[in-house]
């Protein structure tokens, strides 16, 4: 079997602690967080400060799922606009709901600044550039609806969206300026500091293994055999859910993002790509995101196959991809090369659970986690520590497998050729 490499640019910081509080089996906590990513950090944060005991067990180290690795865009909303939401989930809660997506991007910012997280970031906007008419439309149509509540957005035509990004072949796009970059492992890292802080414990290296409810009180066992006590349990295991709660992993369908950094721009060229900062994600149907680093280089990332990657003609798609709207950068080395899973729902949207009182799950990021888990932890927080089922944002739903989920994937890949071929019609 080859072996996956993976060299993602965020490094840790020496200064960070390894996560190693003691599992205590006595007694009974208010909650057991599964899964050390952004969700579980965040929720452990919020429901700490809120006086509850939590403790997050994580399979790995902090960071090493995709809150670690992503492209640390937080970008605001989901992938679909006002309007929709308020048919889709009706007036209220529609309205709730804009209210909440239209929020996520500050939740990750007024972390950073009123926590004083140690985060590189640059808080510029995001734009969604637009290749054909039809995304164009849909963009004019986004910003109409954003716009009118309140929101700091603006439509670029050709020009202004060359001026801003340097890149070729875009008919216009959108800007969403409440939304930004940042160091995706530095932010997660600081999360977990601050909810130590607040007084949650986290483990490393504690994958769970067993989950059971004796007398109304859920039993949690790990890999090392230790079990804990809770009077809740969060799965926030996203793309990365295992067999732990039969049905959960068949609801998502996880997909790799593959990511390339090149080494840092010369100064010719850092002036002319993305000079204010901003993120950019495409209109493509297998779309492609990229931003600059703290350190200057270029970062895109893309599908990437699910077979575990292995050299580094396996990332060959997004060189293409990078140079297709660069040609300047095709001197430039690309020096490093990573991937992690996201979780996609057949509806596209976050999925919530609690299928038994106090087993509560939360899966399908869709690839914009980094601002709606930061937002969506403190609302689970909220949950546990109230029982108000009204503080949370989605509805809770029961877990519904998808059907022939074990040939889903074989489905998705050829999809994702097909995609592929209709997005290289169009260019
Ligand atoms: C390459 C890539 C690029 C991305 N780019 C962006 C972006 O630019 N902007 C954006 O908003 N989103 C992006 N995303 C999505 C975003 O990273 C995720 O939505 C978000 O990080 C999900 O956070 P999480 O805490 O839910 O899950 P994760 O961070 O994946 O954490 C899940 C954790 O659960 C642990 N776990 C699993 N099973 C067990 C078990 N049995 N016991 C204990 N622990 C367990 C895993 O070890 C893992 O640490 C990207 C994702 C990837 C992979």
């Amino acid at each position: 079997m080859p072996v996956a490499f993976s060299d993602p640019i965020w490094r840790k910081p020496k200064a960070v602690p390894a996560f190693q509080s003691g599992l205590s089996s006595g007694g009974t906590l208010d909650a057991v967080i599964v899964g050390g990513g952004i969700m579980g950090l965040s929720t452990a944060l919020h429901a700490a400060r809120a006086g509850l005991s939590v403790q997050v067990l994580d399979a790995g180290a902090i960071g090493q799922g995709a809150s670690g690795l992503n492209g640390g865009q937080v970008i605001p909303g989901l992938k679909y606009d006002p309007e929709w939401l308020l048919r889709h989930f009706g007036k209220e809660r529609g309205e709730a709901l804009v209210e909440f997506t239209a929020a996520t991007a500050d939740a990750v910012f007024d972390l950073i600044r009123n926590e004083k997280l140690a985060v590189p970031f640059t808080r510029n906007g995001w734009i969604q550039a637009a290749h054909t008419e039809t995304a164009l439309t849909a963009a004019a149509n986004r910003d109409r609806q954003w716009r009118s509540r309140g929101a700091d957005v603006e439509l670029l035509d050709r020009a202004g969206i060359a001026a801003m990004t340097g890149a070729r072949g875009y008919l216009g796009g959108w800007l969403d300026r409440r939304a930004g970059v940042i160091d995706p492992l530095s932010y997660t890292l600081e999360l977990a500091r601050v909810a130590s802080a607040a007084g949650a414990s986290i483990a490393e290296q504690q994958r769970v293994v067993k989950l059971s409810k004796e007398a109304g009180v859920w039993r949690v066992s790990t890999q090392s055999g230790t079990e804990l006590r809770a009077k809740a349990v969060v799965l926030a295991t996203n793309a990365y859910t295992d067999g732990l709660l039969p049905g959960l992993a068949q609801t998502i369908v996880p997909l790799h993002s593959f990511q390339i950094a090149t080494a840092p721009l010369p100064a010719d060229l850092a002036a002319t790509i993305l000079p204010g900062g901003q993120a950019v994600s495409d209109s493509r149907r297998i779309l492609i995101y990229y931003r600059r680093s703290p350190d200057g280089r270029m970062v895109l990332g893309g599908r990437g196959r699910m077979a575990l990657p292995s050299r580094a003609a396996d990332w060959a798609h997004c060189e293409r991809a990078l140079i297709r709207l660069y040609p300047a950068l095709a001197g430039v080395a690309v020096e490093k090369r990573w991937f992690g899973r996201v979780a996609l729902t057949p509806d596209h949207l976050p999925h919530l659970h609690e299928p038994e009182k106090g087993l509560l799950a939360v899966v399908g990021c869709q690839g914009r986690g980094v601002g709606l888990m930061s937002a969506l932890g403190r609302r689970m927080a909220n949950y546990l520590a109230s029982g108000d089922a009204g503080q949370l944002p989605f509805p809770l739903s029961p877990i519904r497998p998808i059907p022939f989920h074990a040939f889903r994937q074989v489905g998705v890949a050829a999809a994702i050729t097909w995609y592929r071929m209709l997005d290289a019609f169009e260019r």
